[in-house]
This record gives structure tokens, sequence and C-alpha cells, in this order.
């Protein structure tokens, strides 16, 4: 019998692992989205959208769906939905594994402010007017509205849908990877400040924090929140492996 395999997703890590399970006749995958893209991209597996109602639905979810297994591979700041998924996961006595991005490192010549979150970046911007660049979630915009002198250039998947929003935003929609050149080229084009970040790791984004670096520019970034797991997976190679050494619950 098929292992199924509860893949908790929205990164392009479990993208990866989803294209390295699709096929494997061993495994029953199921992609899990929150649901925050309208048009995610096509997935070579089963996919379900939207959340599961807390630490219960999930419980219920893992139970009613008879999943084997769950694959953590949420983005480093949802650190909510893997709180849920340890806590569910311990009720219900399914194995977790959680595949955790390492973090962008200092080097030098970056000039990082490191914040603890997304109001104490808005506040750590200052009195004086500056052009900001947000490299952020759409959800984390509104904050900034609480800085309105601010000239702010945010670049984001889908445009925002709050109604509270800085008065001088604009908005640049744009999927990564992101090129270094590019990246360069944006911030002197929009003569950027300031750059404000998460440390999302991985490489898809990190073109921006190398430009900041060339450019001598600061870079407010938001420090990660801490992120319950489970058992910690170096790759998707080392979760398809642990995967395939579970045997399916009930045998
Ligand atoms: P979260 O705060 O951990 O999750 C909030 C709720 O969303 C969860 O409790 C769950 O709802 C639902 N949820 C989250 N991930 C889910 C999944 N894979 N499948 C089903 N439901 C899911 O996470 P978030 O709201 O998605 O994001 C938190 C932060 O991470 C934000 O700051 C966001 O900008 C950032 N983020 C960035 C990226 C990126 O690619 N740059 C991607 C994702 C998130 P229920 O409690 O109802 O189950």
């Amino acid at each position: 019998m098929a292992l199924k395999v509860l893949i908790l997703g929205g990164t392009t890590e479990a993208s990866a692992l989803a294209r390295k399970v699709a096929g494997d006749a061993r495994l029953a995958p199921l992609l899990s989205l929150a649901g925050r893209t309208t048009n995610p991209q096509p997935q070579p597996i089963p996919v379900r959208v939207g959340g599961f109602g807390g630490i219960d639905g999930l419980v219920k979810f893992l139970r009613g769906e008879a999943v084997d297994a769950v694959v953590d591979a949420t983005h480093p700041y949802a650190d909510q939905m893997s709180a849920h998924a340890v806590a569910a996961c311990k009720e219900t006595s399914v194995p977790l594994a959680s595949l955790v991005r390492p973090e962008w490192r200092h080097e030098t010549g970056d000039r990082w402010q490191i914040v603890a979150n997304t109001e104490a970046a808005a506040d750590a911007l200052g009195h004086e007017p500056r052009r900001v660049f947000l490299s952020l979630g759409r959800q984390d915009l509104h904050v900034f509205a609480h800085a309105p002198q601010h000239h702010y250039l945010a670049r984001l998947i889908e445009r925002p849908d709050q109604a509270t929003l800085p008065p001088d935003l604009r908005l640049l929609q744009a999927r990564g990877p992101f090129d270094r050149a590019d990246e360069e080229r944006l911030l002197r084009r929009e003569c950027i400040d300031v750059l404000v970040s998460k440390n999302a790791g991985g490489t898809a984004t990190y073109a921006k924090i190398e430009a900041a670096r060339a450019l001598g520019l600061p870079v407010v970034m938001i420090a990660r929140p801490h992120k319950p797991a489970g058992i910690v997976m170096a790759d998707v190679e080392a979760c398809v492996a642990w995967v395939h050494g579970l045997a399916p619950r009930g045998v």
C-alpha cells in the first residue's frame, strides 16, 4: 500500500519535493497550500488549498485522510503552520519531518540592521523620509502605514488586498528568481536608500542582498521567528529517503 504523505508547501523546496515524489508508486503524496497566491504554479501531484482550521482541524484531517507522514516544507516565517504541525502530529503519532532552509549569513560589506519583526523594521526606517524597497509578503505591508513619511516600492507576486497601506507606496508585480544585475539596476533606477527584507534564505531572492552589498546600501533584516520542527531534514533528497524508510501506519 502506498504511503500517504502530506507535504505542507508554498515554497521552492516543497515544489522540488513534489517533483521528486511524483510518479513514485510507493507514495501517495498530497501538497497543501495556504492559498495566499490566486494562481499557484501547476504541480505534478494532487494539491489541496486552504487552512485546516487550527490544530484540531489538522488532527481531524490527518485522521480522516489516514495520513502516514507529514513533511513541513513551509516558509521559514510560517511559524504558526509549523507549530500546528508539531502539535497535531504529536497528538496523532504521525511522523513529522521538517525541511528547514538555511539562513543567509552576514558577509563582509553587508550593512544589515537585524530587527525582531515587521513593526520594528518600520520603526528602524527613522523619522526622515527615505526611499524604501520592501521585499516582503503582502500580509506585511499594512505595518508600514505607521511610517507614512517614506516613499515605498514594494515587490510582490500579487496585488495586496489590505485596505490599509502606506500612502506613498508603488507596487512592482514580479515573481523570483531575480538576477543580481537586474536588482542593481532596479535599486539604482529607483534611487533606493534602504531595503527591508526577511532572511528567507535560498537562492531565488538572494540577488537583492548581493546588489545592496555591491551598492553599499543598508538592509533592515527581519529576524526569523522561532519555528517549531519535527525531525530536521537538510534537503529534499533527505526527505525522500526518510519517507521511503517509513512503513504505512497500521501495517
Ligand atoms: P503561518 O502564519 O504559519 O500560517 C497561518 C495559517 O495559514 C496557518 O495556521 C494555516 O491555517 C494556514 N497555512 C499556512 N501554511 C499552510 C499550508 N501549507 N497548508 C494549509 N494551510 C496553511 O504562515 P503564512 O500565513 O503562510 O505566512 C507567514 C509568513 O511567512 C508571512 O510573513 C509570509 O509573508 C511569509 N511567507 C513567505 C513566503 C514566500 O515565498 N516569500 C511564502 C509563504 C509565507 P489553519 O490554522 O487554518 O490550518
